[in-house]
């Protein structure tokens, strides 16, 4: 059985959106060279989206234009510090979203540009 309870839906339209382990989400199929990435699906408002695609991001506390501009500077190659002094954010959160994006930080940004979160 698929543990969801960390995922929610992105869909900010859904009724569901942004509660975690609602039981709203189904796993729909996997992808990746070792299938190790999972196509989620809402099943209140029908979205399907990957899982990789909104967990840092639902993760942080951080406004979206804040959290992409963190990971900016991490995949262009800034340290924690410097990267928390840059986006006046504290040490220990880029520190945390630097641990969870990894060495993905570049894929995930291009996701999420392609996400397009919108502007409260
Ligand atoms: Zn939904």
């Amino acid at each position: 059985m698929d543990d969801l309870s960390r995922f929610c839906c992105l869909n900010s339209d859904c009724p569901e959106h942004g509660k975690r382990g609602a039981g709203n989400l189904t796993v729909t199929s996997r992808y990746g060279s070792q299938k190790e990435r999972r196509m989620l699906r809402c099943s209140v408002c029908k979205a399907r989206f990957s899982e990789r695609k909104g967990t840092p991001y639902f993760d942080s506390r951080l406004p979206p234009e804040t959290f992409q501009s963190v990971l900016d500077h991490i995949a262009e190659g800034c340290g924690v510090r410097q990267t928390g002094r840059l986006c006046k954010v504290d040490r220990g959160t880029v520190g945390r979203l630097s641990r969870i994006t990894g060495e993905h930080a570049h894929d995930l940004h291009d996701e999420l540009v392609a996400f397009s979160p919108e502007h409260a």
